[in-house]
């Protein structure tokens, strides 16, 4: 992919005006999807990349610099959040961010330019693992915890003191001599295992509501939290503190913010180390190097620990150590000049795309799905891809044996992120104009994206999808009729004028199910029993069951009303 901060020669005044006008627009959105709704739609490299387009422009276009730039603020407004608002006494930072190796070396080279240090003259840096979490200030008076802050817009944050007393990493009394009053900061974060059970915690508790209220259950839209650091960071910021309780959260220390008394140390490390001493756990990854390589070395260590870390980290976060030479070097903007966070690149893979299949849903929607070469993208071997839609396999111009870039975030469905072979000649690929299941006319409505079958019931696929909707808990709730058997009765020929023939079963097939492998006395007279006992059916139930495209279990029981 092209560096998103280089700037094509050619780029007019206003071209560079239109495109700082939609990024600022962009990225407040995403902001906001990030920050106040923990419900981002693009990945952190996606961002970054945003960021860094807005700042190569406002670099090389000074004078366009709007009054509504992004570059201007730190995270989001904290307007929205319930939680009452915390004005934090020293500033809460973010950190200017590096790439590469290249940029880790210029920015140590500004580092000896502005203390006016020689070539050669020894420089000491902390180096830590940057864990993926949401961002907190813990502020202890003679020891004892008084408030909890999240960073919010970096000036004001939300007050979450009674949601930190359910963590246990965070003590409520410090041990030693710590500072009259100390700002610890640090982050709050899920472990992965935790944050895979607060999905499927989740998920239960959706299934088992949906089925208190008689509602099909629509796993697609359960609540979901898309990596830990969103679940952290929806975990910690509730009002009702004792949701917070129930979620495993976690906290480390790796800074400060206002100190009262006696700062424990002279160095970055020895504060840290006080810190630890008083109680709160820091990065087991933390360390203290000197110069370049060494930081560079240690960077790759972490990033070889990367995949058995019990918890996600996005770099590795750089700190001049001497204190004294921390206050020379001061602040830019909104991020310290003594710090600096190295980003790991995106997980990323390149493999071939060898073929593009497509599946038929209940409402007869076809679905591309690319298969893949078997690639290896951080730690998890990747198959499949979903390519959404015909759009987007025009959009990215996919043909089969393309060679493709595929990325994988958290555990979100892997996705393209470009054809490498665009260029190459090749037949293109023609989205199906026919269902592949039953042969009907598969067509996109008017201001549609997706193709659906026109074929109804004559579709096997969708056949099979609507007698499995039929059947299901929030419908007509029969049980004994699984994918397996639905299926196999329906290759029999037996289920073919759709869901009313599962109630000719019994007058039709009883006696094939007797001679029907799998099939016993009992299982059969069960599934009969099952069926009868769904004759006189709840009309809400009945009408939703038949799967009529938006007639959900809501509106079904709305069109009863009337
Ligand atoms: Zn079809």
């Amino acid at each position: 992919m092209a560096d998103p901060a280089n700037l094509s020669e050619d780029l007019s005044e206003a071209d560079a005006a239109n495109e700082l006008m939609r990024l600022a627009r962009e990225i407040k959105k995403h902001n906001r999807l990030y920050h106040a709704e923990d419900a981002p739609e693009i990945t952190d490299q996606e961002y970054d990349a945003l960021v860094r387009r807005n700042e190569a422009l406002e670099a090389a276009f000074p004078h366009l610099i709007r009054a509504d730039s992004p570059s201007k603020g730190v995270g989001h407004e904290v307007a929205a959040s319930p939680l009452s608002k915390v004005a934090h006494a020293v500033r809460m930072m973010s950190l200017d961010n590096a790439f590469n190796a290249e940029e880790v070396g210029e920015w140590v080279a500004r580092v000896r330019r502005f203390l006016d240090l020689g070539a050669d003259a020894p420089i000491a840096f902390t180096a830590e693992d940057k864990i993926d979490g949401l961002s907190c200030s813990l502020r202890y008076e003679n020891g004892e915890l008084v408030r909890a802050a999240t960073r919010g817009d970096g000036q004001v944050g939300e007050d979450v003191t009674p949601n930190v007393a359910h963590i246990a990493d965070i003590p409520a009394k410090l041990a030693g001599a710590p500072p009259e009053a100390f700002e610890i900061r640090g982050e709050v974060y899920m472990e992965r295992a935790a944050f895979a059970d607060l999905n499927t915690r989740l998920m239960d508790e959706a299934r088992a509501a949906a089925e208190a209220k008689g509602e099909e259950f629509d796993p697609h839209k359960a609540r979901q939290f898309a990596n830990p650091r969103n679940a952290a960071a929806g975990s910690l910021r509730q009002k009702d503190a004792s949701v917070t309780a129930k979620r495993p959260l976690r906290f480390w220390a790796h800074g400060w913010g206002e100190v009262k008394g006696e700062l424990p140390g002279e160095t970055q490390c020895e504060v840290i180390r006080a810190i630890e001493a008083f109680g709160l756990p820091v990065s087991q990854l933390f360390t203290r190097v000197e110069g370049l390589d060494a930081l560079l070395a240690h960077y790759k260590s972490i990033a070889g620990q990367r995949p058995d870390l019990p918890y996600e980290i996005d770099g590795v976060v750089y700190k001049v150590d001497r204190i004294d030479w921390q206050e020379r070097l001061g602040f830019v903007a909104k991020a310290p000049r003594w710090a600096l966070a190295h980003k790991f690149p995106a997980e990323r893979a390149e493999t071939t795309l060898e073929a593009i299949d497509i599946q038929v849903g209940r409402t007869g929607k076809l679905t591309p799905v690319g298969r893949l070469a078997p690639v290896l993208v951080g730690g998890v071997t990747v198959t499949n891809v979903t390519l959404h839609n015909r759009d987007e396999i025009a959009r990215l111009g996919l043909r089969v044996g393309d060679r493709v870039l595929i990325q994988r975030a958290g555990d979100v469905i892997p996705q393209v992120v470009e054809n490498l072979t665009r260029e190459v000649e090749r037949e293109p690929y023609r989205f199906p104009s026919t269902c592949p299941e039953c042969g009907s006319e598969a067509v996109a409505e008017e201001d549609e994206v997706d193709v659906r079958c026109t074929g109804g019931l004559i579709c096997p696929a969708q056949r099979l999808e609507r007698l499995k909707h039929f059947v299901s808990r929030g419908a007509l709730d029969i049980e004994g009729l699984g994918e397996k058997t639905l299926s196999e009765f329906l290759e029999r020929g037996w289920l073919k004028n759709g869901p009313v023939d599962i109630f000719r079963l019994e007058d039709d097939h009883f006696d094939d199910l007797w001679t029907t492998k799998g099939w016993s006395d009992v299982s059969i007279h069960n599934l009969m029993d099952a069926i009868n006992a769904k004759r006189a059916p709840d009309a809400a139930r009945l009408l939703f069951g038949l799967g009529i495209r938006h007639v959900g279990a809501v509106t079904a029981r709305d069109l009863l009303k009337g």
